[in-house]
């Protein structure tokens, strides 16, 4: 571990000569759970130059300056305490369960943030994550405007993995592409903290048709847990993960 600080241009502001924080690139709470008893973690790959095993602690880079990280630090704890600390109950309609009086800026734009630190990051783990300069530009000055956009833009799939694959709750899958596009769209998944995350990223998403998937500006927050369409692609995306996982035990 090097010194805490190093002086650079933040990614996020572009302000040059600051003192850049070691940031992390998923957030530690996103590991809180998936930690054993020797601080390390679960940590499967789909891509065949990054092997499946155990790391130590969470992944860094000198990327944000002070004030960015803080920023983001925010939306962080906002979404830290809702998810994972407050847990508040929601309503249940079998196939997602939702979430009411949710902060939508805060929540999107830590969802944006989280995708957007996967593609500006160096690190090999997140290689698979290209989301090519006019949207990754288009991402980061949102979050510099603190703009969460529209719900469909950049939106977030957000599927309680841990529900329909118990050992999802103890692993983190690193991000990757669709293989396929999903009703034309590129999707970015990855899995953390026992919830699937899906985010789709395209110039045309006001044509998404079923845009009842991601989070309202009214508030509303659907996690989605067991339909026919959420079973096949989490069978098809996680199952072979999971299969993974138990046969390292
Ligand atoms: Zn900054």
């Amino acid at each position: 571990m090097g010194s805490a600080t190093t002086i650079g241009t933040c990614k996020l502001c572009l302000k040059q000569g600051h003192a850049l924080r070691n940031s992390h690139i998923i957030p530690e709470f996103l590991y809180k759970r998936v930690y054993d008893a020797k601080g390390r973690f679960q940590i499967f790959s789909e891509l065949k130059d990054r092997p499946s095993g155990y790391k130590q602690k969470g992944i860094r880079e000198y990327l944000l300056c002070e004030k960015c990280e803080g920023k983001i630090g925010v939306w962080e704890k906002y979404v830290k305490e809702l998810l994972f600390d407050r847990a508040p109950k929601g309503v249940d309609f079998f196939d997602r369960i939702e979430f009411h009086g949710v902060d939508y800026h805060k929540f999107k734009l830590f969802q944006l943030s989280l995708i957007w630190r996967m593609d500006v990051t160096s690190l090999d783990d997140f290689n698979a994550v290209n989301l090519g300069p006019r949207h990754s530009e288009h991402l980061r000055s949102m979050l510099d405007r603190c703009d969460p956009g529209e719900p469909y833009e950049y939106g977030c799939w957000l599927i309680h993995g841990a529900c329909q694959i118990e050992e999802i709750g103890n692993a983190i899958v690193l991000p990757t592409s669709s293989p396929r596009k999903i009703m034309g769209h590129v999707c970015y998944r990855t899995v953390l903290g026992g919830f699937f995350w899906g985010f789709y990223v395209s110039s045309h998403m006001d044509q998404f048709t079923p845009e009842d998937i991601f989070m309202t500006k009214a508030g509303t927050l659907p996690v989605w847990k067991e339909n026919p369409q959420v079973r096949k692609f989490m069978q098809a995306m996680i199952q072979p993960l999971a299969d993974k996982f138990a046969s390292t035990q």
